[in-house]
């Protein structure tokens, strides 16, 4: 055993990983041609489809000496280099055949429906097909992406779900699409929660609260910190200001925010199977050494990148 093993050549020396990821049983990190890609193990085990969850592991992009997988064209990065990075997400994802389709993501609820491959770049932040060979993505940096397959009637979707989106309820509005138009029963429905900013560490302020307060019943479930106050738009009483504060201290009015939660309830809400709703669990702002967080980075980070499709031949078919 031992001399096998030393005769082997040494293998080509792959760059260093950050810490390992704190993944849940149904998901892993796979790396291909350098680039590290994030898989839900429901939808990778389905033969026809192929999917992943960028990583910022693996790119061209430069930053302070740093090369990182940044997939949006955003102000500092050069198109080419985005341009690569985009050629190496998807040949690991092995959809380099595919028709790339790309959203103009503006925070709404708007969902499009294609039959082929859209012409032109559209607006919206949700996209479904029951077409072959057309490759669904979303980018995100703290926002939520949410990758969807009815596997009975073969319908992928991609969600670009932030805060805005989540309030407008673009999960929950999609999975009523899938019904409507296809007549997908929401049982087949398997769903992939990627990374995005946690409950952890996404502090927002009244406005946010107040709206998710009026939209949702629950809500209070996804929030930590005085929601109920934040959320009426009622000053928190003075009893709390002595409980939690010093004299003479202001109290931030902010409150913690899950936006995973939330959008997982939506999606049970439309019928999804709770135990057919996968969420990889990793915070982008916790893990800015894996993914790209907007919040902790600003203007200067990357984007993340999530991607669905179905290939045209499938050697089982
Ligand atoms: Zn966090």
């Amino acid at each position: 055993m031992n001399r096998v093993r030393m005769k082997q050549k040494p293998a080509r020396r792959k760059a260093a990983l950050p810490r390992a990821l704190p993944l849940p049983p149904e998901w892993r990190l796979r790396r291909r041609g350098g680039v590290a890609v994030l898989e839900a193990l429901p939808l990778a085990q389905i033969p026809w489809l192929v999917h992943g969850f960028s990583t910022r592991v693996g790119g061209t992009s430069l930053q302070d000496g740093n090369r990182m997988l940044n997939l949006g064209y955003v102000e500092w990065d050069e198109r080419s280099r985005v341009a690569e990075n985009r050629r190496r997400f998807v040949r690991a994802l092995g959809a380099s055949e595919m028709e790339f389709v790309a959203l103009r993501q503006f925070h709404s609820s708007l969902v499009r429906i294609f039959r082929c491959g859209p012409a032109q770049h559209l607006k919206g932040d949700a996209h479904l097909t029951r077409a072959r060979g057309l490759l669904l993505t979303v980018q995100t940096a703290d926002c939520v992406p949410i990758l969807l397959v009815d596997t009975r009637k073969r319908i992928i979707a991609a969600i670009h779900a932030g805060w805005r989106g989540t309030a407008a309820r673009v999960a929950q509005k999609i999975v009523g699409d899938l019904r409507m138009y296809f007549g997908t029963r929401p049982e087949d429905v398997i769903a992939a929660i990627g990374p995005a900013i946690g409950g952890c560490c996404y502090e927002v302020g009244p406005n946010v609260a107040h709206e998710f307060g009026s939209q949702f019943a629950q809500a209070g479930e996804w929030f930590e910190g005085p929601f109920a106050a934040l959320s009426t738009g009622d000053e928190p009483t003075p009893f709390l200001w002595l409980q939690f504060d010093p004299p003479g201290h202001d109290r931030p009015k902010r409150v913690l925010l899950d936006l995973p939660a939330a959008n997982r309830w939506q999606l049970e809400a439309a019928g999804v199977l709770p135990d057919r709703i996968f969420s990889c669990g990793v915070c982008t702002s916790c893990r800015m050494d894996w993914l790209f967080s907007y919040r902790r980075e600003g203007l200067r980070t990357g984007r993340l990148m999530s991607a669905i499709g179905m290939k045209k031949v499938v050697a089982s078919d």
